[in-house]
């Protein structure tokens, strides 16, 4: 039989038939997706619960649900959102659980409807999208004024192709500080312009004489650096200070504590202040930027910092090599600390196979005793507290059991919503008490 026999036999479904079939499948996986999700946020809320994740290393049980199961942070915050909450949203969690809610769905209200809203939302989450529950948690209406000051400091970036845009929010008194602060940088900087292109320069910089990119045009047409805005005053600012910082530790990444160290007891204290535990003068000692004064009988030996400096070089190679903190499923990158792998006190040299990259809370907890960091750094075991070696696989398999046996999943109406007629949820008053 020919091939373009064989295909005339083929029934032909027409385009809609086949979207039709396609989307019935997709109900079918959906609705048992679900369902699946409704099992790990059990399993979540069981090691939420019990504390049962304490001993993993990881931050939260949010960065545990990112790492074990391999998800996004959002993703992993809904699993923990829902976690946190599962007594408090039984409806939510049991439509999850039969396939009859999404993840995202459930993730929205436990991470911010008010409390005793399960009911409410429970309801509407069957016929709302997520961005429509969203609005509708947004419009909730809150318990009472609450008190909570506003948000008094705040610092955020957003980080554009070709500029970063930056928002620092203060209370006013400190802002008068700034204001002054700023003024003086500016003024500074004007002086010395004025010393460099004549005083006859304009000092609007709103004028039309500035171009778009704030270059001063001289009527002849050429352009000269620009008159010092407040942006130049601000940054200058930041010089100034940063060079003041180098200036007072020359040596300096982020401390200059001074640690005494007994040599015959291994005791240590900070200088003019208290004992340490031995985690802590580990720790202390492991982060190169303290300065160490070894002390015999009460006398100083000499002081052991050259040892354990850490280089701007072997730092840079350090962070060129490890990129982030070295314990899997944690990808901090933020004031990582260079931890000796064999520790500093026990002889180990401040060299790049003795060192690795860690972040401020995995030092910790490495110095603790929680978990065990052992190389040499290329061959690198880092193990929780019972012993087990971590690693940055998620937990994903092959199924060994047939997926849940839901109903397909019907999913949100996909209907406008008529927010006029939405009635917000409310927090009813607490029933009386009976005596
Ligand atoms: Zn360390
Ligand atoms: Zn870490």
């Amino acid at each position: 039989m020919s091939s373009t026999a064989a295909d005339a036999e083929t029934p032909v479904m027409s385009q809609r038939e086949r979207m039709d079939a396609c989307f019935a499948r997709l109900e079918e996986l959906s609705a048992q997706r679900n369902a699946i999700d409704g099992q790990i946020v059990a399993l979540v809320a069981e090691v939420t619960r019990d504390g049962l994740w304490a001993g993993t290393g990881a931050k939260t049980v949010k960065g545990l649900v990112a790492w074990k199961l391999g998800m996004s942070d959002a993703t992993a915050g809904s699993v923990a959102a829902a976690a946190q909450r599962y007594d408090e949203f039984p409806r939510c969690t049991t439509a999850l659980c039969e396939g009859r809610l999404s993840l995202d769905q459930v993730g929205v209200i436990a991470a911010h409807a008010g409390a005793g809203s399960d009911d409410h939302y429970a309801e509407l989450a069957s016929v709302a999208t997520v961005r429509q529950l969203r609005k509708a948690i947004s419009v909730e209406i809150k318990p009472e004024p609450d008190k909570e000051p506003q948000e008094q400091y705040s610092f955020s970036k957003t980080v554009g192709e070709h500029t970063t845009t930056y928002r620092i929010t203060v209370p006013n008194v400190e802002a008068a500080k700034v204001d002054a602060a700023l003024g003086s940088y500016r003024e500074a900087l004007i002086n010395d312009y004025r010393r460099d292109h004549g005083s006859d320069t304009v000092d609007d910089p709103e004028s039309p004489s500035f171009d778009a990119s704030g270059l001063y045009v001289r009527q002849t047409g050429h352009t000269e650096p620009r008159f010092p805005t407040l942006t130049d005053a601000f940054l200058q600012m930041v010089q100034t200070a940063w060079d003041a910082e180098v200036a007072r530790r020359p040596h300096g990444q982020h401390t200059t504590v001074i640690v005494h160290l007994d040599v015959d007891k291994r005791a240590g204290w900070v200088h003019a202040g208290p004992a340490l535990s031995d985690a802590d003068r580990q720790l202390l000692l492991c982060d190169s930027d303290c300065e160490v004064w070894l002390e015999q009988r009460g006398q100083v030996i000499g002081a052991g910092r050259a040892t354990r400096v850490i280089s701007r070089r072997l730092r840079r190679a350090l962070e060129y090599r490890d990129r982030a903190c070295v314990v899997p499923g944690c990808g901090s990158t933020r004031g990582l600390h260079a931890h000796h792998i064999v520790h500093w006190e026990d002889g180990g040299p401040t060299e790049l196979w003795n060192l690795v990259l860690v972040c401020p809370h995995h030092h910790r907890e490495h110095h603790r005793g929680r978990i065990t960091i052992t190389g040499p750094a290329d061959r690198l075991v880092v193990t929780d507290e019972s012993g087990r070696a971590l690693t940055n696989k998620s937990l994903a398999r092959p199924p060994t059991e047939p997926p849940p046996a839901v109903g397909p999943w019907r999913g949100p109406l996909g209907e406008r919503a008529q927010w006029r007629c939405y009635t917000p949820f409310e927090p009813q008053p607490p029933p009386p008490s009976p005596n």
